[in-house]
């Protein structure tokens, strides 16, 4: 393994706003500031478990702070009114902003969550062209004309809702704030993002691009802290007018519940257990390579990760023996290093999950094939890392087929025909995503559309696109972000009906 030199690792540190104590500061509304109570929250690098940095923990008197400005800057500052094509300048700067610094955004982002630096360096791409894209949209069309009769006219125009809070996860914590706050800006939201307690580094960074770039006081303000503490105080307000959430079901119902409150609007970006159907007649070579690619990438920490292979019994010995000897192939390692293709997972907190689902899938009786704990030697003690694992003689009802692992552990399912491979695959309360491999255009086709999920691909695994609605059936959450869907999800509609006949209507007579 390559040892990266700690100050190589961490030099991208310095483009963040610390405090007098070294902390990295809170950002409200508009200037870099320490927690009201002064706390911070240690961050520990995934890749070596050392402490990269100290980050103010944002209480709930810096929320009801942040809310405050928000409040004000959405109902009497600028940013509503200020013209489409202004907000649409805004936003590019946001995209160059992120492109001209991308090799130390990727840096930042790979030494908070341990993802190799190849996979940073896509998410940070994605993240600047998703804000030229709704820098785009923001200046399109977006209201409907009807035919009413006369004398009068309808049509609609799209609004802002008002103050919008963004919770969001740590397994692709730059996207994930990109998917909310390039919509939510572009439609003329004021923003209060609270990104996860574990990964708020790169987050803090973008605060700074919106400042610099001259973004209005109070349109946005980045919060690290706790989710019950920073991000319930979000939910339970009564000032914000929606909540976005990423995250994990038991969060997203929490939230759902606090919603309720003031009848916020909410999406719900929750989690998976996503099937992918591997049929006899499908291209050998392509299936193995996104079957572990559906898996492996970001260490399995997707919400839509091929959790579930389904893969048709008579081939199955075939394709899970190449499989598993590719798995073992895979270079688990520090993210820095060029050689690395699986980083460690976030915290040690998540390893000890993964490990205990582990455990969970052998008393269970599925079989490991391969991988099931730690890398060996002083990789597997310093970092936070898991071994390619894949179990098969798997059942149903097994908790390692239903439940969502979160991280490089993959469940084998077996099937025989075009029925049984969709039923398996619908056989779980998740509905995120699905994929399906067979050289049969036809087949793909049927089977795709029977899948109960919001993001599917045929002959293919993960690609997402900025243009194509992202979000899941059942309880794999409400809404969609990304697109024309996604910029919707942040505006209400408002009908305006014009009287072209100024004079009384008569109704009443007296
Ligand atoms: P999590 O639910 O524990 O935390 C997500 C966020 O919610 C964090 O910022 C956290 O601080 C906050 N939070 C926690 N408790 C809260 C509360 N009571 N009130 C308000 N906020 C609270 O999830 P996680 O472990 O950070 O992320 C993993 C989960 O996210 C997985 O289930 C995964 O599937 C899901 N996820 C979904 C998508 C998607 O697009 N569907 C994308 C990424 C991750």
């Amino acid at each position: 393994m390559l040892h990266v030199e700690s100050w190589a690792r961490t030099a991208s540190l310095r483009h963040l706003e610390r405090d007098a104590a070294g902390a990295f500061s809170l950002y409200l509304g508009g200037r870099f500031a320490a927690a009201s109570d002064g706390g911070t929250r240690e961050l520990l690098d995934p890749a070596t478990g050392e402490t990269i940095a100290r980050v103010a923990e944002a209480t709930r008197a810096d929320v009801e702070r942040a809310i405050a400005l928000a409040r004000t800057a959405f109902d009497e500052g600028p940013w509503p009114d200020t013209p489409a094509l202004e907000r649409a300048r805004l936003l590019h700067v946001l995209a160059n902003a992120i492109d001209a610094n991308a090799a130390d955004l990727a840096a930042l982002e790979t030494l908070g969550c341990g993802k190799p630096l190849r996979e940073a360096e896509y998410d940070v791409a994605d993240a600047a062209n998703c804000f030229r894209y709704y820098a785009g949209l923001a200046t399109k069309p977006h209201g409907q004309t009807y035919e009413v009769p006369a004398p009068s006219q309808s049509f609609t125009v799209r609004e802002p809702i008002g103050v919008c809070g963004q919770i969001v996860p740590w397994n692709y914590p730059l996207l994930m704030s990109v998917w909310k706050l390039a919509p939510a800006l572009a439609a003329g939201n004021v923003c209060i993002l609270k990104p996860s307690e574990y990964t708020p580094l790169s987050a803090l960074w973008l605060a700074k691009m919106v400042a610099e770039a001259g973004f209005p006081d109070g349109v946005l303000s980045v919060l690290p802290g706790a989710g019950p503490v920073a991000g319930a105080a979000l939910a339970e307000s009564m000032d914000v007018d929606k909540i976005a959430f990423t995250g994990s079901v038991p969060t997203g119902q929490t939230i759902m519940r606090a919603a309720a409150c003031n009848v916020k609007k909410i999406s719900l970006e929750l989690g998976g257990k996503s099937p992918n159907i591997v049929f006899a007649d499908a291209d050998f070579e392509t299936a193995i390579d996104y079957a572990l690619f559906g898996i492996y990438a970001n260490a399995g920490q997707v919400c839509s990760a091929g959790s579930r292979l389904v893969v048709e019994r008579s081939i199955a010995d075939a394709f899970v023996a190449e499989l598993v000897r590719r798995a073992e192939r895979i270079v688990t390692g520090d993210g820095f290093d060029p050689a690395t293709e699986m980083g460690p997972l976030v915290s040690r907190r998540q390893r000890e999950r993964v490990e205990e689902y582990i455990a969970i899938g052998r008393t269970e009786g599925a079989t490991l094939a391969c991988g099931g704990g730690r890398p060996p030697g002083e990789l597997g003690e310093r970092g936070n890392y898991i071994l390619p694992t894949i179990f098969t003689n798997t059942t149903p009802q097994m908790r390692i087929v239903r439940e969502e692992i979160f991280g490089p552990v993959l469940a084998v399912q077996l099937f025989e025909g075009e029925a049984e491979a969709v039923r398996i695959a619908n056989d779980s309360p998740y509905g995120l995503a699905g994929a399906v491999f067979t050289s049969d255009a036809a087949k793909a086709h049927r089977v795709i559309r029977k899948l109960r999920a919001g993001i599917t691909w045929i002959n293919a695994y993960h690609p997402t696109y900025n243009e194509a609605p992202w979000g899941g059936y059942k309880q794999s959450g409400i809404g969609r972000e990304l697109g024309t869907y996604g910029y919707d999800a942040y505006t209400e509609v408002k009908q305006i009906n014009v009287n072209l006949a100024v004079e009384p209507s008569g109704w009443f007579k007296g």
